[in-house]
């Protein structure tokens, strides 16, 4: 039965850090538009937003391998890892902006400054992380990366890896000292306190179940109240699905042509937790290795340390996993109801590609706990199993699709579906993930709301100094802002008189 209908500008579907980080940015650029928000859990980011649910590396391509690929000439191609830098500046920007706003309090609670460091062994990963440092460390967005061979320096680095190993094959490392540990829970929920209280209306337990078109071109949402089975039907001019693993059945429920042919792949992540804390203190950085043959580039391995409800921990992994479950919380069916006469072919296609991919799979779900140690113990070499737990994280939905690449490739990024005419825009895929929030959403909003666009532009300068600007092109820039953020954040104390990017980026537009 229905009881309730309300219309209103935007509604936004999931409270995850997409819509907080959406919901946000609208208010500060149209305060007077009504937002109205749809959450299935109890609370704000409880899915893969949650600190638990993912690995919380703000991930700005310090460490991360899979985002250096090495050129058939034998060079670096380092654009991807441009790219995703330039995409944490622009967050690094907009929390700053909310931090001095006094719009978020407590910067240190969700995000800390954290060494990122990437280790090899044998000579021809020796020679390939050789060779991206060169590519790297030259150029201004990764200044202050570090490479050594030595093992007593690697000693003084990473002691609890360094410590009963036998160093018998070439070993190399890179650090820097500026990476961090995000915790993206906190920050999500800091956002829906803050949204909260500019009047933005927040529903939990209800799950979005259907949508359809009105005559006028808006959006009519199905909206079931978990808790008392009532539905309802809420109406917006935009809509916003950021359902995380939910949203590809959502964009299916809206049946606007650009979500077919899309498919999706769930695979959950598993990662190892040690709360010894004489064993926690041996560690301080976050610590990736190269991807195994096979393995999906979200399964490198890496062992981080992470500050969790005010206490520090490491952790391992991830593993990966496999259930037919899109949400953590979702329904044994998600895999199955997903696919569609429209998408059918682009996902058998995709079966018969990804042999390797089911492989791996088939083997990590086999895993032991003993067989995941001797995993941890090519970090850790004499690590013990008492120390350390397994938890289950969060499920990323690889998303699908017919690309030039050929039928059914499976797609590792993040990707933005938009109706041709911009009323509803939905969020796939989850990689780099929460750390690109913000250029993402500042991304969608170009594709949604071209009319808008140019009459934002000056506010999202403010809040983003270096949006439009390519920041490689800036060295003098890229320092500002590491500075300024740096400070705004809490990793170093305020200089006086800092340097004012936000002026100086507008007189330059
Ligand atoms: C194992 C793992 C490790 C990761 N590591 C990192 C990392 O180190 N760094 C990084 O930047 N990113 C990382 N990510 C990715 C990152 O966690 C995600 O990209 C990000 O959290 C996605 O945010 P979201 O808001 O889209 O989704 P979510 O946080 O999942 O939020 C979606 C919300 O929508 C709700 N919802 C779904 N369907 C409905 C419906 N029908 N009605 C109402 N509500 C609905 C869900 O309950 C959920 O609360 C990782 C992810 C995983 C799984």
């Amino acid at each position: 039965m229905s009881n309730k209908q309300t219309k209103t500008d935007v509604i936004l579907i999931g409270a995850g850090i997409m819509s907080a980080t959406l919901g946000t940015l609208l208010k500060e650029l149209v305060p007077d538009w009504n937002i109205s928000v749809f959450e299935r859990l109890e609370s704000a980011g409880e899915e893969s937003s949650n600190e638990w649910n993912n690995a919380g590396t703000g991930h700005a391509a310090l460490c991360e391998l899979n985002y250096t690929t090495e050129k058939p000439d034998g060079s670096i191609d380092i654009s991807k890892a441009i790219k995703i830098n330039e995409q944490f500046q622009v967050s690094m920007q907009f929390w700053s902006y909310l931090v001095n706003r006094k719009l978020i309090n407590k910067p240190e609670e969700f995000i800390k400054q954290l060494p990122h460091m990437s280790l090899v062994h044998g000579v021809q990963n020796v020679h390939f992380l050789k060779k991206r440092f060169k590519a790297l460390s030259n150029n201004p967005l990764f200044h202050g990366m570090e490479y050594t061979e030595d093992p007593e320096k690697l000693m003084d680095w990473i002691p609890l890896i360094m410590e009963d190993r036998n160093v018998n094959e070439p070993i190399a490392a890179t650090k820097i000292d500026s990476g961090t540990d995000v915790n993206f829970g906190d920050l999500t929920r800091k956002l829906f306190t803050h949204l909260e209280s500019k009047n933005v209306n927040i529903n939990f337990n209800h799950n979005v179940d259907g949508m359809k078109r009105t005559n006028d071109g808006s959006w009519e949402l199905k909206v079931r109240n978990i808790a008392t089975g009532r539905v309802e039907r809420h109406t917006a001019k935009f809509v916003f699905i950021g359902g995380g693993g939910g949203s590809l059945h959502l964009l299916q429920k809206s049946g606007i042509p650009e979500g077919r042919g899309i498919g999706g792949f769930p695979v959950s992540g598993i990662f190892m937790v040690c709360n010894n804390p004489e064993i926690v203190e041996q560690h301080h950085a976050k610590v990736y290795g190269k991807a195994k043959v096979g393995a999906p580039p979200m399964s490198v391995p890496h062992l981080d340390t992470r500050f969790i409800d005010n206490k520090k921990s490491l952790l391992f992994g991830p593993f990966a996993g496999f259930s037919p479950k899109f949400l953590k919380t979702g329904s044994m069916f998600d895999l199955v109801t997903s696919v569609k006469p429209y998408n059918v072919l682009t996902m058998l296609a995709a079966g018969a590609k990804e042999m390797a991919l089911t492989k791996y799979l088939i083997q990590q779900v086999m895993l032991s706990k003993e067989q995941r140690m001797e995993e941890l113990r090519e970090f850790i070499p004499n690590a013990k199993a008492e120390d350390w737990d397994l938890i289950v994280a969060g499920q990323r939905v690889q998303v699908i699709k017919d690309t030039d690449a050929g039928k059914g490739t499976l797609q590792f990024g993040t990707e933005v579906i938009t109706a041709a005419d911009g009323s509803i825009a939905a969020l796939l895929g989850a990689s780099p993930g929460a750390s690109t929030a913000v250029s993402v959403m500042l991304e969608l909003m170009e594709k949604c709301f071209p009319q808008h666009i140019d009459e934002w532009k000056p506010k999202i300068k403010e809040m983003v100094p270096s949006y439009g600007v390519s920041l490689l092109k800036k060295p003098d820039l890229i320092k500002e802002i590491h500075q300024t953020t740096a400070e705004t954040l809490g990793f170093i104390e305020k200089k006086q008189g800092s340097p004012k990017i936000k002026t100086r980026i507008l007189q330059e537009a």
